[in-house]
C-alpha cells in the first residue's frame, strides 16, 4: 500500500502543494528507489495523490472516477 486516507483533521497542510487540505487527507509513501532507505510517509491532499500515482496526464479522469477512494 503506498496511499492510504487519514482520519487526520481537517485544515491539514498538504506537504507536496502547501496548500490546506479541504477534504480528508492522504498518507503517502513515495516509491521506494534506494534499497535499504525508507522513504517518508508524506500527508498530501487528494490531488497529489492522485498525480504522484497516476501521473500528471492521468489524474483528472482518476480523481473524477474515484479510483483511489474506493481501492485504499
Ligand atoms: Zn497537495
Amino acid at each position: 500500500m503506498i496511499a492510504k486516507k487519514t482520519t487526520a483533521q481537517m485544515m491539514s497542510k498538504c506537504e507536496m502543494c502547501d496548500d490546506f487540505v479541504k477534504r480528508t487527507p492522504y498518507k503517502y509513501k513515495p516509491q521506494q528507489y534506494i534499497p535499504d532507505w525508507e522513504p517518508a510517509e508524506v500527508l498530501v491532499c487528494r490531488k497529489c495523490v492522485y498525480r504522484e500515482i497516476y501521473g500528471s496526464k492521468n489524474y483528472r479522469k482518476q480523481m473524477k472516477e474515484g479510483t483511489l477512494d474506493d481501492t485504499i
